[in-house]
């Protein structure tokens, strides 16, 4: 007699939210009651709680992960006629923000161990219009910040962390997304903290930037009516800064299970896949985990049969997404970066995740290349 396993998702919130159900709902109802639903004391409360998670600096709430990127560019200046180097390996959002602000992305190839921005290779990217980096924290692994921000220093150019996956990760001790002048955070539902809807935040320890932010995201306004610059509608509201809040109390143990099922990965994976580098500096937040295999399809049909979920984060790399032909990169010209497009493979992580799932996954992957 076999017994039927029960299916495994790539990613699954209602669990972590049954833990929580009583603080969330108190939370929700207490903000309902309040009479205030836009930037109320409560983003203004979990703004500083996010900081000091973050270890200091000034946070800012904003609509999403793509307006964070976005309004942190505007507010650095970076508009038509400049260009930002980024990868074309991450979300499609980080190079919709770059174009949100009329500039043109320029694609830097990645490293074949990090899968990260290729460090050695960014200031071959550079041209005199060069006014920012966009480094990409992909997979809550860490660009080496320390040397980024040295080249960015040398070539006067400013740096936005794209921490939509980092949230939690730090180098050397210090959080990504506090290197650069901002660093962005995306409240997505399935990232590392993540809200029951949209939300995202721009973080800085410059003082004068954050009120810059604070204005362009309710339409240049210091306060109702008192324009002092262009901007947008795009704020945290106050039901999802105070979810953002409970979860935030919850989020180091998050990380922690995060950690341990990236960890149970890396031992239990046969040695015949590839995973990504994390450096000796970095403490990595395993928000996807993701391996590399010239044996891709095989592994999906096997972990499918087994009720795995798996996903690709990229399958394509915007370089060579239809949406983006008119940037002129053609096939080849990002070489690591379009062969790793074509193996990578995400399988299922999120807190909850236990121990002998992580196991299943790894013997239905291990017996798909024993085949
Ligand atoms: C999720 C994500 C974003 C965008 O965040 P949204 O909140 O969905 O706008 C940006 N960059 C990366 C790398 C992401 O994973």
């Amino acid at each position: 007699m076999s017994t039927t396993a029960t299916a495994i998702r790539t990613f699954d919130y209602l669990e972590g939210y049954a833990a929580i159900e009583d603080e969330i709902v108190a939370a929700v109802r207490e903000v309902l009651r309040s009479g205030s639903l836009i930037l109320g004391p409560r983003v203004a409360q979990f703004e500083e709680h996010f900081a000091d998670f973050l270890g200091g600096g000034h946070a800012v709430g904003v609509g999403n992960g793509t307006d964070a990127l976005a309004i942190a560019l505007r507010a650095l200046d970076v508009g038509p006629n400049d260009e930002v180097i980024t990868v074309a390996n991450t979300a499609i959002p980080t190079v919709s923000a770059i174009r949100m602000t009329g500039a043109l992305p320029v694609f830097c190839d990645i490293d074949p161990q990090t899968w990260l921005i290729d460090l050695s290779r960014v200031e071959e990217c550079i041209t005199p219009q060069t006014k920012a980096i966009v480094p990409v924290h992909l997979y809550g692994n860490a660009v080496d910040m320390p040397r980024l921000m040295q080249l960015a220093a040398h070539h006067g150019l400013s740096v936005v962390e794209d921490c939509a996956q980092s949230c939690g990760t730090t180098w050397q001790g210090r959080a990504t997304g506090t290197f650069g002048d901002v660093g962005c955070f995306s409240f997505y539902p399935t990232k590392n903290l993540g809200a029951y809807g949209d939300g995202g935040c721009c973080v800085t320890r410059n003082k004068a930037l954050a009120g810059r932010m604070r204005r362009m995201r309710m339409y240049g306004c210091a306060a109702p009516n008192d324009c002092r610059g262009e901007g947008v509608n795009s704020r945290l509201d106050e039901l999802q800064a105070a979810i953002l809040d409970v979860k935030l109390q919850h989020l180091s143990d998050y990380l922690e299970r995060r950690r341990a099922i990236g960890a149970w990965y890396r031992e239990h994976l046969p040695s015949s896949v590839r995973m990504p580098l994390v450096a000796d500096e970095v403490d990595a937040s395993y928000h996807l985990f993701v391996l590399a295999s010239g044996q891709r399809e095989k592994l999906m049909r096997h972990l499918s049969a087994a009720e795995i979920g798996s996903a690709i984060h990229y399958p394509t790399p915007i370089h060579r997404a239809p949406g983006y032909q008119f940037l002129g990169y053609g096939p080849g010209s990002l070489p690591v970066t379009e062969r790793l497009a074509g193996e990578i493979l995400t399988l299922p992580c999120y807190p909850e995740l236990p121990y002998e799932a992580v196991r299943r996954v790894c013997s239905v992957i291990d017996d798909a290349l024993a085949q």
